[in-house]
């Protein structure tokens, strides 16, 4: 009762603040159990994100107890006279404010603040061993997906380098890393949704029930519901990871071996997972070196002589039971030798499953020592078409990015277009074989012009530009765009179903305003 009273409260003040003329017993009516916050902390954390270049502060941020209480909520919105926009939040990892609004309220969909509140936690994971998958909360982790999960030897087959994502954050954009061109994107490994559309009505959907509104949602930005609940696909859990990089000096090289690595999806004979990236300095290299490499495997890298002053290294894995730990070195010797990278510039480490998984946390925690997490991030996905990688490796990572310091890591690996399904909302180019390249740079405030945030903004422009000028259809992943006219370029062939999709969803638009597709109807 009391939190009832908190609640209408809120909403009241709320109300207040907008200028909305609300009727306050339609709101003692929305019976939410959860918690509406006006606490500057907590608006303070909703108007912020990952990207740190963006701020938008809501007028309250909404802990769900329960997918009931987000239906509420969105329905409120969507029925009242004068409307405001209601912004999901999973774990604010979002670049560009995605994830923010400053006319609405944001419902924070992960975090344990709620649990802290005494609200009762919405859900937790609940596997099925005999169906092999799990339902969880939309605001659930991927890291604790995976703990729940491990727990019967299960886990979940496609994931994304970082694990402190939520599943409704990946499942709106697509979900990738190196598994996903045998598996898919995470947007492929989704049973079944459930979702608040943006009326307000918590549906049920997948392939066979209400299939629009589940292809919608997957990849989709947010724009036609919210997830409160995702069955993933889950498969026996590998217990250890031979986890190995080589290192090339030519591109065409380095390409078509990652190629042929993902032309063996399906077969039993392959590696797990595929990825790469780019080293334009040596500054890398050493750091790179340092934190991977084994005293035992002492290659002076400095000997090696790179192609246009940039090397490439492919990193992959082959996942194993303890039980064959006996024949893991043949396996991966077997498939090693097809490879053409540079000899003797093979490093080798093994690990459990859980441990490769969570590698990027590791780094996380020793930005965060550094107190270079928390700094701006102007990052750039783009997925190019496999048949213009090579002109862009020299227009920009042997062009634009030239011999500046990297600033990050820079991610280049293939995928498998026949693993995407295209009824889903998200786009990629339009060849069989595309690649994801990610500048994931951090802008540091050190003096020197080249890693500062205007500096690194304003390559990525001259990146998007190149891509235009030369013709390169590349997609962004993750897109930012400020015009509708720049959305609709973006999703091409898929925009009139996009935007027919949004009109049936979410027809007031008031869902993930953030992402600035559409403007609310209010
Ligand atoms: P938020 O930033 O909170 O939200 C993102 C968008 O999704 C917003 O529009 C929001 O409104 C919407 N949204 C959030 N929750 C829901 C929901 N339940 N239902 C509907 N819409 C919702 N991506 C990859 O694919 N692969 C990677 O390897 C990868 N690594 C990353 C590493 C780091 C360190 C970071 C910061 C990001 C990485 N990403 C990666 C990007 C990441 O997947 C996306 O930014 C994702 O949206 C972040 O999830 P989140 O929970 O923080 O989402």
């Amino acid at each position: 009762m009391a939190s009832k009273f908190l609640l209408t409260f809120a909403i009241c003040r709320l109300i207040v603040a907008v200028g909305l003329t609300l009727d306050p017993t339609e709101l003692l009516l929305l019976g939410v159990e959860g918690q509406l916050s006006h606490d500057p902390a907590d608006v303070g954390s909703a108007s912020r994100d990952f990207g740190g270049l963006k701020t938008a502060e809501p007028i309250g941020v909404l802990y769900p107890a329960s997918a009931d209480d987000v239906a509420r909520l969105v329905k409120s919105a969507y029925e009242s006279a004068y409307g405001f926009d209601v912004s999901a939040r999973g774990h604010g990892h979002s670049i560009n404010g995605q994830a923010m609004t400053n006319n609405g309220v944001v419902i924070q969909m992960s975090g344990s603040k709620g649990t802290r509140l005494g609200l009762r936690k919405p859900e937790p994971p609940r596997v099925s061993e005999k169906f092999m998958y799990v339902d969880v909360w939309g605001g659930e982790l991927w890291i604790d997906v995976l703990r729940s999960t491990l727990e019967y030897g299960l886990a979940p087959k496609s994931w994304t380098d970082y694990l402190y994502l939520s599943v409704g954050g990946t499942l709106s954009n697509a979900g990738i890393s190196g598994q996903a061109f045998n598996h898919g994107p995470q947007i492929s490994n989704v049973y079944e949704l459930e979702v608040v559309t943006g009326k307000g009505e918590l549906l049920t959907c997948s392939k066979e029930q209400n299939s629009e509104l589940y292809h919608a949602v997957l990849g989709g930005l947010g724009q036609f519901g919210i997830i409160t609940k995702a069955r993933i696909a889950l498969e026996k859990a590998p217990q250890r990871v031979r986890w190995i990089r080589v290192l090339y000096s030519n591109f065409t090289t380095f390409t078509q071996d990652q190629e042929y690595l993902i032309s063996l999806q399906g077969q039993g004979k392959k590696f797990d997972y595929v990825e790469g990236f780019v080293i334009v300095d040596e500054g890398l290299i050493n750091n790179w070196r340092s934190s991977f490499f084994s005293p035992r495997n002492p290659v002076k890298i400095s000997s090696i002589k790179a192609d246009g002053g940039v090397l490439y290294c492919l990193e992959i894995t082959k996942n194993y039971q303890e039980s064959n730990a006996g024949s893991i070195d043949q396996e991966v010797e077997g498939l090693l030798k097809k490879l053409n990278f540079i000899p003797a510039s093979e490093f080798t480490t093994d690990l459990p499953y859980m441990d490769f998984l969570d590698r990027v946390h590791k780094a996380e925690l020793k930005l965060r020592a550094k107190n270079l997490w928390d700094v701006p991030h102007p990052w750039l996905n783009l997925f190019v078409p496999k048949s213009r990688i090579e002109d862009f490796d020299k227009g920009v990572f042997k062009g634009i990015l030239g011999q500046n310091k990297t600033s990050g890591p820079i991610l280049i690996y293939p995928m498998n277009k026949n693993k995407w399904d295209e009824k889903n909302s998200v786009v990629t180019p339009n060849e069989s074989v595309f690649y994801v390249v990610a500048l994931l740079r951090s802008a540091l405030d050190t003096g020197d012009e080249t890693q500062s945030l205007d500096y690194l903004s304003h390559q990525n422009h001259q990146i998007l530009h190149f891509c235009k000028d030369e013709g390169i259809n590349a997609k962004q992943y993750l897109p930012h765009y400020t015009t509708q006219q720049e959305w609709v370029h973006h999703f091409g062939d898929k925009w009139a179903q996009f935007s027919t999709r949004k009109m049936e969803f979410d027809p007031r638009h008031i869902l993930a305003t953030g992402q600035r597709i559409f403007t609310p109807s209010f």
